[in-house]
């Protein structure tokens, strides 16, 4: 189970924030300052950071810089209530791996923190699936001990499939994990990816569509 601290003073944002996160299966904490923050940070259990910017005692980017001093590794969603570019590059600098534009949907929010706990979760080691291998390090990966000649979108989405083997992993997640992290509006791209995928993999087929949801990588 992921440790999740959200830290946000606002009530009305951070109550249904906790619940749909808790919802979702993780452990959730919530901070209403970033003093509060930083004591309950101190520990070194939490996973992923959820971050308000605009805090009533120290800024989040503040909070953000001294929780990265102890901990380099943690992983820090960032929540602004300004869109400005200047706030973004803010946030980065500060060491945020994402952000969120308030007012954001709490579906959006919870596959930014499952793309969060992928990315520093897995130790980028060999994994291998139904004959199929991948090595995240190397970003080779090999069918049958016949390697395959990806592009780095369709290597990526391999990576996460087999990463997830047996699981249907929705298409939001897909495409907010392997392509823009804002990204909105069609789908097409990724079933083109797809397709190109399942014909380098060849057969059989170890790549099922999930109707209404996602893809699902076979493994078995
Ligand atoms: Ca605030």
């Amino acid at each position: 189970m992921a440790r999740l601290l959200v830290v946000e003073d606002d009530a009305a944002i951070s109550e249904p924030l906790v619940r749909a996160l808790a919802r979702e299966g993780h452990e959730v904490d919530h901070a209403a300052t970033g003093a509060d923050a930083l004591e309950r940070l101190a520990d070194g259990r939490v996973d992923v950071l959820v971050l308000d910017l605009g805090l009533p005692d120290i800024d989040g980017v503040e909070v953000c810089r001294r929780a990265r001093e102890d901990r380099p590794r943690l992983r820090v969603l960032m929540l602004t209530a300004r869109s400005s570019e200047l706030d973004e590059v803010l946030g980065l600098d500060a060491g945020a791996d994402d952000y969120l534009t308030k007012p954001f949907s709490l579906s959006v929010l919870s596959a930014r923190v499952r793309a969060l706990l992928r990315r520093g979760g897995d130790d980028g080691g060999e994994r291998q699936v139904a004959g199929v291998r991948v090595d995240p390090a190397a970003r080779r990966a090999w069918r049958d001990g016949r390697e395959l000649e990806l592009s780095p979108k369709e290597f990526d989405l391999l990576a996460l499939l087999v990463g997830r083997a047996g699981e249907a992993v929705p298409r939001d997640e897909i495409m907010t994990t392997v392509w823009d992290e804002n990204w909105w509006g069609s789908t097409k791209t990724l079933d083109t990816h797809v397709g190109w995928l399942r014909r380098k993999l060849g057969d059989p087929p170890v790549l099922t569509t999930v109707r209404g949801v996602g893809f699902r990588f076979e493994d078995g």
